[in-house]
């Protein structure tokens, strides 16, 4: 067994780890690093799911980083997105940077030697490696990969045709003239939909409850413009990002204020593709505001346009068992199918499931406070990467890449081995509550594992706010020697006046 140290260990090599490594090399030359990524290629995600039609929900000029111009459609392929982070890898050397195949099994942080030690094993032979860093950069997601969530259907072992989960689905799989049952709603299930009816499948969504959509063309007018009077493609890039984001923030603000303004809005842009005489009861009325989850988006209204033609047929309704023949529904219906596929979301990983210690201790996330999203009362020399939802990940990953770059910059300054951030004397007394405030974004994964994530304060500072917007302003604010953080157990000041006696 042999060990290695480096400055930073970053953990996963998704599209928040590889933007992550762009950015420290890119604002830290001087730091060695690492990327450690438990598959045997870079993507996460966009690697994990193969299901019929895989793309992305949100624009490419937001998902894609501010670095690299986006030059596609708006809306991207998985294996789109794939190239994209490919060609981020080649240009910036990151590859050589990137141990595949290798999952970290444990993190043990000392204070006596101000180091993490990671425990990593390598898939194809077991192989223990132990490697230490001053840094953790945590962009492990926060799914597991591997096992997806599905409900605790009763029948499902009764079932004799093929189920799967959206996460497991093999490409491979035939779906020409086969009856698919698709169960749920979401942003995954308006993908595969009009996919599988495009593949000549026999389409039923079952869906608990109706979801929002947004039906557009998959092209920005703006950037078409733009390019066509000569403009180069970063500042395309650069202009078409402010322009989204913008937009985004209008409607964000509208679906609060003014909900039901905003849902005439979208039902008109479903009859622009399904007809005016659409029938939005009782299959497309939402119970809750728009974008309390995700807005699912429809590039050129395709699920609409599918609905329309009659070639998917939808039912909204509850699941009582799982017959040998398909599903028997609460309203009793009995729908048959040759392929159930479940699109019914995500079993929560807190941070990769990997066991932290602090000094020997057995770290409970759930103990911790996390300050702004990103960092966590009493665990030193971390940060996560835990991007937007209402806004592109990805935003979230480049300002947080600047955020870390100066911490790392400002400890050396100063020289410290260690940050922390830890309750202020104004936060003492403060409410701690759980990571979400459910009625504001309400995502099942999260729910239902609100147990084993950090907790919030009910000061702002104190919590992922998922505001964009507002971080955009304040993430770059941050005063590094606020009371919130420790330098080497110390205050900032104390730190500075001791480092100087
Ligand atoms: C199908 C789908 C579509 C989505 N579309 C959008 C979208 O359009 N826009 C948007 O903003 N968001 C979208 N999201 C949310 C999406 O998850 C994020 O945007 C983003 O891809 C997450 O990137 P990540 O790098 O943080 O995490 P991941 O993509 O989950 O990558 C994490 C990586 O860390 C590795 N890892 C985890 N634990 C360990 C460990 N212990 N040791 C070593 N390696 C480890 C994993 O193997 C993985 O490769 C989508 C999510 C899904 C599932």
């Amino acid at each position: 067994m042999t060990t290695e140290h480096f400055d930073v260990l970053i953990v996963g090599a998704g599209i928040s780890g590889i933007g992550s490594a762009y950015h420290l090399q890119d604002q830290c030359p001087g730091k060695s690093y690492a990327v450690i990524e438990a598959m045997d290629t870079f993507g996460g995600t966009w690697v994990t799911h193969k299901y019929p039609g895989v793309r992305s929900d949100s624009d490419l000029y937001t998902f894609g980083y501010r670095f690299k111009p986006w030059v596609g459609a708006p809306i991207a392929s998985g294996a789109e997105i794939l190239k994209y982070l490919g060609d981020v890898i080649a240009e910036n050397h990151i590859d050589r940077h990137i141990r595949y195949g290798t999952q970290i099994v444990a993190c043990a942080w000392s204070s006596a030697d101000n180091l993490w030690t990671v425990t990593t094993r390598r898939k194809t032979d077991a192989c223990v490696q132990v490697l230490t860093c001053r840094f953790l950069w945590m962009c492990q997601g926060y799914y597991d990969h591997e096992t997806p969530y599905v409900p605790d259907w009763a029948g499902l072992s009764d079932y004799q045709g093929q189920f799967v989960h959206a996460q497991l689905w093999d490409p491979a799989t035939q779906v020409a003239g086969k009856r698919v049952l698709v169960i749920g709603s979401g942003a995954t299930a308006a993908t595969v939909v009009p996919a599988l009816c495009d593949a000549g499948a026999n389409v039923t969504m079952l869906q608990r409850s109706p979801t929002y959509f947004y039906c557009h063309p998959n092209q920005n007018e703006l950037a078409d413009r733009l390019r066509q009077i000569g403009i180069d493609e970063e500042t395309v890039h650069r202009v078409v990002r402010a322009q989204i984001m913008f937009d985004q923030d209008v409607i964000n603000r509208r679906c609060v204020e003014e909900p039901d303004a905003v849902f005439e809005e979208l039902k008109a842009l479903v009859r622009a593709y399904a007809g005016d005489d659409f029938q939005f009861e009782p299959h497309f009325t939402p119970r809750y505001r728009p974008w309390q989850q995700r807005l699912a988006f429809c590039p050129d209204g395709d699920l609409f346009r599918h609905a329309a033609a009659g070639h998917v047929r939808v039912i909204t309704d509850t699941i009582e068992r799982f017959t040998p023949q398909g599903v028997q529904t609460t309203g009793g219906e009995a729908i048959e199918a040759d392929i159930v596929l479940a699109c019914t979301g995500f079993r929560l990983s807190v941070m990769g499931d990997i066991p932290f210690s602090i000094d020997g201790t057995a770290l409970a996330w759930h103990d911790t406070v996390n300050y702004r999203g990103m960092m966590f009362t009493g665990v030193p020399n971390l940060v996560w990467v835990m991007g937007y939802f209402r806004a592109s990940w990805t935003l979230r990953v480049d300002m947080l890449g600047d955020f870390v770059c100066k911490l790392l910059k400002h400890m050396d300054t100063i020289g410290a081995k260690q940050v922390a951030v830890a309750l202020r004397a104004e936060d003492q007394g403060m409410d701690l509550l759980p990571w979400i405030e459910t009625d504001n974004f309400n995502p099942g994964y999260l729910v239902r594992g609100l147990d084993r994530m950090p907790r919030r304060g009910s000061k702002p500072e104190w919590r992922h706010n998922q505001d964009y917007w507002r971080e955009r302003v304040e993430i770059p604010a941050i005063d590094l020697d606020g009371t919130e953080f420790r330098y080497d157990d110390r205050p900032a000041a104390q730190h500075a006046l001791q480092a100087a006696e």
